[in-house]
């Protein structure tokens, strides 16, 4: 039992505020607090007409720390459920460190000058994080989140060994749009466009982009949707994997693309629309890719017309008993369900979820600890058994498919 203070008031947190909503028993009091006071106002009255539960609200710029050590000591939550953006993880985490609060994340910090995700500055907390007494919980959402999760069911239950692990994500859905971003467009087309990385053997291999004419890609037969052409990708959770899961010789990332956002994102990075630095335009500095964040579908407001499905999950290839073995543990999620439900689409919903299940298992003291975790140092059965309640089942199988080597 106990009190939460969400940040952030797009799409996750529509999600993870309403989930949270859902249990009073364990969310006792709910504080909503986003730097758009009405887009929390907007959550908070649906939540009192969809669950007759009052929430507050709060306006707060999260780049500013002192801002919200004073939001925080004002409402006293006993967890920080960070969904704003990358670019506040590690001045919420500071924020949580000077008053002394646990902290959970879906998102790797990312330096806004330089695109990339590396965990050494939300690492860097551990050592404050254990002296304070405090935990600090990483990549909370799906991939990461419980991809990392499915990791270390997988290292606990199925094997001896991992050898080989391919995540795989596919959104097999379709929004009424030309192009529009699943998530916050300004982090996905930063993601997406970056310099691929996966690893094998030790250590990290570059290979093109994804809208390289080189980049890597295979048609994989994903359960329920079928096959989908999908591209290696670098992914954050790649990078704690692999110091955690022992014994590891190769670890992939794949994510699915239709031609046509393909072929959208070469003619929007050809003109320079996703370039991150500032431009003169009519005497004033704008950064292309915020002002096309600007011009872009609100992710939040995509589910209304989205159907199909998205397939996540995991293939693991190692050794059991001496034997060689492989398992593929994945969960599938219905657009139209998730906005049934929640307002929100799938993507939103995947993300979301796992946030709550977090929380919840932080408040209940079920996974806590001193310091700075990512989710397969944590046991994962309580994590697992809450998927299959609280909206995300997920479903394991011999893996039978084909992998490229
Ligand atoms: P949105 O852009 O929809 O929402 C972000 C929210 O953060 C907005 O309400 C925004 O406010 C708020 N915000 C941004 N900057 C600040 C600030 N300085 N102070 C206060 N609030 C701020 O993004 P999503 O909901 O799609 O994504 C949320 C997070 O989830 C992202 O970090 C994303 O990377 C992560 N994510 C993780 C996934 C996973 O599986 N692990 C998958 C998908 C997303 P405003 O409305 O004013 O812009």
């Amino acid at each position: 039992m106990g009190k939460v203070l969400i940040i952030g008031a797009g799409g996750v947190s529509n999600v993870t505020t309403k989930k949270c909503a859902q249990l009073p028993s364990v969310f006792e009091e709910i504080v909503l607090a986003s730097r758009t006071l009405e887009k929390c106002k907007k959550i908070q009255k649906e939540i009192e007409e969809q669950y007759k539960r009052k929430i507050k609200v709060a306006r707060v710029d999260a780049d500013n720390t002192n801002e919200l050590v004073d939001l925080i000591n004002k409402y006293k939550p006993d967890l920080v459920i960070n969904l704003a953006l990358p670019y506040q993880d590690l001045s919420i985490m500071e924020a949580c460190l000077r008053t002394g609060v646990h902290y959970l994340d879906t998102a790797n910090y990312e330096p806004p000058d330089n695109p990339h995700f590396e965990y050494k500055y939300q690492w860097a907390f551990d050592d404050s994080y254990k002296k304070k007494g405090i935990f600090g919980l990483l990549g909370c959402g799906f991939d990461p989140g419980v991809t990392n999760v499915f990791c270390a069911y997988a290292q606990k239950h199925l094997f001896d060994t991992i050898e080989y692990i391919d995540i795989l994500d596919c959104n097999a859905g379709s929004h009424s749009h030309p192009f529009a971003t699943n998530f916050n467009p300004e982090i996905n087309i930063r993601e997406v466009t970056q310099v691929v990385r996966h690893w094998a053997n030790g250590k990290f291999i570059e290979t093109p982009p994804i809208l390289d004419e080189n980049s890597i890609h295979f048609t994989f037969n994903y359960p329920v949707v079928g096959p989908r052409e999908s591209y290696l990708l670098y992914h954050e959770e790649l990078e704690s994997l692999v110091k955690n899961i022992k014994g590891l010789k190769r670890i992939r990332f794949w994510m699915t693309f239709s031609d046509n956002y393909i072929n959208h994102l070469k003619v929007l990075k050809n003109v320079g629309m996703t370039r991150i630095d500032e431009v003169e335009y009519e005497g004033k500095k704008i950064v292309p890719l915020k002002f096309l964040k600007a011009v872009l579908p609100d992710p939040a407001s995509l589910g209304e017309n989205y159907k199909g499905k998205t397939v996540i999950g995991c293939v693991f290839d190692g050794i059991k008993n001496g034997k060689r073995k492989k398992i593929y543990i994945y969960n599938v999620c219905d657009h139209e369900e998730a906005y049934r439900e929640l307002k929100a689409q799938a993507i939103s919903y995947t993300t979301g979820v796992p946030a709550m299940i977090g929380a919840m298992l932080i408040l209940n003291k079920v996974w806590i600890g001193k310091g700075v975790y990512n989710m397969e140092q944590l046991d994962p059965d309580p994590f697992m058994e809450a998927l299959n309640k609280y909206g995300l089942p997920w479903h394991i199988e011999e893996f039978k498919g084909y992998l490229p080597d």
